[in-house]
């Protein structure tokens, strides 16, 4: 399969690619390569199972116009927290359904959440 008659599907949790679409069907609504939906990868589907995925994103980050899908700068971390301790951190947030919420830098940190890059 040539290379430009592909796009790459990333998942819109993790951003890994989850797989290819074939040009045809995009035609030319969508770029090559880019986030199309918030159906996560099955790797992702099964984190959602067992937790909620939290992704740290730069401080100051602002939610994008309704019906839109925030895609606000990550800063390269992400974590699965089960159900129990979200609550304790959240309470009751629609991130419960979800399944995934963004979370910015300070409270990141300040809620002791692991870093996995250094930069
Ligand atoms: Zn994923």
């Amino acid at each position: 399969m040539e290379k430009s008659h592909v796009g790459m599907e990333l998942c819109y949790f993790c951003q890994e690619a989850k797989g290819v679409i074939l040009h045809k069907r995009l035609a030319k609504t969508v770029p090559h390569e880019g986030i199309y939906n918030s159906v996560p990868c099955d790797e992702c589907a099964e984190h959602m199972k067992q937790g909620i995925i939290l992704i740290s994103i730069e401080n100051g980050q602002t939610q994008p116009p309704a019906g839109e899908l925030p895609n606000p700068y990550r800063s390269g971390d992400w974590v699965v927290i089960n159900e129990d301790g979200f609550t304790k951190a959240f309470g009751d947030h629609p991130a419960l359904k979800s399944r995934m919420a963004f979370v910015d830098d300070n409270a990141w940190d300040k809620m002791g959440l692991p870093r996995h890059t250094n930069s």
